[in-house]
């Protein structure tokens, strides 16, 4: 690629719409435009480096046995009315009518579509299992679009699909991909941790989730891992091995004045106990009623699970007046003891601890030496609670769990039958019964993986991109273009490269020297060649590794087997 062929608007300033780095390097370095909110223009380096993320992933997904095909982007609503997803995942999904007046999507995944194309295709179980993929472009209406590709409202996903007859086969369908996921993102250059998740909108039985980690505030997953065992979970579902509850004498019950006093630290200090010897009261609103949520002083309400436990598509706090009317009282003296009409939910903790103090649903009173079944009965006790650093490690009982954070490039879901129930595909199994397929579900984000890799890999000069996904291979800096000889080496230089397998950049812009390295560690190509005059007179190129800046030199003659050797080193 030349330059001056090439369309690569660099920039010098930050642009005022980006926060996180790796978008004001895709920005900056001429990869990407904004069109409108979470939507993009891939400019022709960023289009190189899509390229190369896509191939690795088909790569790595045809070597588990998958097989390419590509779905429809436009579904017709009947088939997602069918699933009941029309109506559940809400104000994400892009609805759109045809000339007719018909309900269409735009496809934000394509379990509904995939489903459809077996349903009508696979009959018996010696067609089984099967994995279909597809690398395309997904909309999704995210409610807060964010941080260039990392949260897009269009983005290019690898999603698969796997169909299996039996559990012990889908076991190892999932681990194909799970394989293969390593694999791929490895190859990106991206180490992942592979965490439990939360299954979400997807429904199903269980998911993984791929977590690149970055200490940026791009890294919007928040992982425990245990500090003894392999437990890696993402916070909404991590839980962790609770401390024996105190073993106290159980006390009467007793109101207690208050005044002005409601958030539970205030109320511990206002009573002399540790903040631990509180319980909050929260009441949120559900699509099924209202319910609440009692959890420890010193911990918060994880919504996840909560949404989860009760079944709620949507779920938000109770306003003001709401929990007036439920509670009888002003909010901040909300408490379990004579809370009726709705469903109380105990946190684990709450549940074996004695003693406790939260309101008396009377403004300006609480009640304290509260116990569960004695002075009230929770309707369930679950873990409802956000878990956090320095807990024991639910899974091994030894650990301490540490907190990180990351991007989630790819996950994996467990389905189960799911979808097949409710598309009614099913096959014929060995004995002739009928039976509907086990599906999984695997998706990895192309766009949010490239951008996720210049989160992870930068210096202040700019973009530092793993080799195998650089949007080209080597970057040819001549100083001088005017200069005839300059000119006409970096031209034999760029013959020869292309010729040998190994893709160029000549930057063949009359622009001066300064400005040309200045955009080279911008873009971030892993070895950049300058050819200036002092070289030239003693038959000599200069070679630089992007990532190290180290600079050493080679003759012309040399300068592919030499690229060659330099490169495996990088
Ligand atoms: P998230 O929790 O980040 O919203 P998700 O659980 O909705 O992700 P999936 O539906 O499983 O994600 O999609 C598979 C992959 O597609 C994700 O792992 C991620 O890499 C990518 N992805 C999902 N949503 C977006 C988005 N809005 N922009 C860019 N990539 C996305
Ligand atoms: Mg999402």
């Amino acid at each position: 690629m030349r330059w001056s062929e090439a369309f690569i608007p660099t920039l010098r300033e930050v642009p005022a719409e980006a926060e996180l780095i790796s978008h004001q390097l895709l920005l900056r370095a001429g990869m990407i435009r904004k069109l409108a909110a979470g939507i993009y223009i891939y400019l022709p380096l960023f289009q190189r480096t899509l390229l190369k993320v896509a191939q690795i992933v088909r790569e790595e997904m045809n070597r588990q046995g998958a097989v390419e095909i590509t779905m429809p982007v436009l579904h017709p609503a009947e088939i997602w009315q069918e699933t009941g997803r029309w109506d559940t995942v809400g104000k994400e999904l892009i609805r759109l009518k045809d000339r007719h007046g018909r309900d269409l999507v735009l496809g934000p995944t394509h379990e509904e579509i995939i489903t459809f194309l077996v349903r009508g295709e696979l009959r018996s179980y010696r067609q089984l299992p099967i994995n279909l993929y597809q690398i395309q472009v997904k909309f999704r209406d995210e409610i807060r679009p964010r941080f260039g590709l990392l949260r897009g409202r269009e983005f290019t996903m690898k999603d698969a699909y796997t169909f299996d007859a039996t559990e012990e086969s889908f076991k190892k369908s999932y681990q194909k991909m799970i394989d293969a996921y390593f694999a791929a993102f490895n190859r990106c250059g991206l180490e992942t941790v592979k965490v439990e998740s939360d299954t979400g909108a997807m429904g199903g039985k269980s998911a993984h989730e791929f977590i690149v980690l970055v200490d940026t505030e791009g890294g919007e997953s928040l992982i425990f891992t245990c500090s003894n065992c392999d437990y890696a979970v993402h916070s909404d579902r991590a839980s962790f091995k609770e401390a024996a509850p105190p073993s106290e004498k159980v006390l009467p019950y007793e109101k207690v004045h208050t005044p002005n006093v409601m958030a539970a630290e205030e109320v511990a200090r206002f009573l002399k106990l540790p903040v631990q010897k509180l319980v909050k009261t929260m009441i949120y609103k559900t699509d099924n009623g209202f319910v609440a949520a009692l959890v420890r002083g010193d911990r918060e309400v994880n919504l996840v699970k909560l949404k989860n436990l009760v079944g709620s598509i949507e779920m938000d706090m109770a306003g003001t007046e709401d929990v007036q009317r439920i509670t009888q009282a002003p909010k901040g003296f909300a408490g379990p003891v004579g809370l009726a009409g709705l469903e109380i939910i105990a946190d684990t903790e709450v549940a074996v601890l004695p003693n406790f103090v939260s309101g008396a649903n009377e403004g300006d009173y609480h009640i304290k030496n509260i116990n569960t079944g004695r002075d009230f009965k929770p309707s369930r006790v679950a873990d409802i609670k956000v878990a956090v650093e320095g807990e024991v490690c639910a899974s091994c009982g030894k650990g301490k769990l540490k907190a990180s954070r990351g991007i989630e490039v790819g996950n994996t879901f467990s389905l189960g039958t799911k979808y097949s129930v409710s598309l009614k595909a099913t096959f014929l199994d060995e004995k002739g019964g009928e039976r509907p397929f086990i599906m999984g579900s695997y998706g990895i984000g192309i766009t949010r993986t490239a951008q996720a890799a210049v989160e992870k890999f930068h210096d202040a000069d700019g973009i530092i991109w793993p080799k195998t996904i650089a949007p080209l291979d080597v970057h040819i800096v001549p100083v001088k273009m005017e200069d005839a000889q300059q000119a006409e080496v970096a031209e034999r230089l760029y013959r020869a490269f292309n010729e040998a397998g190994i893709e160029p950049l000549l930057d063949d812009r009359k622009e001066r020297a300064g400005v040309k390295f200045k955009d080279a560690d911008l873009i971030g190509i892993p070895v950049q060649i300058v050819i200036g005059d002092r070289g030239l007179k003693e038959g000599k190129l200069e070679f630089k590794v992007r990532k190290t800046k180290e600079s050493s030199t080679a003759p012309i003659g040399e300068a592919v087997p030499y690229f060659k050797k330099l490169w495996e080193t990088i």
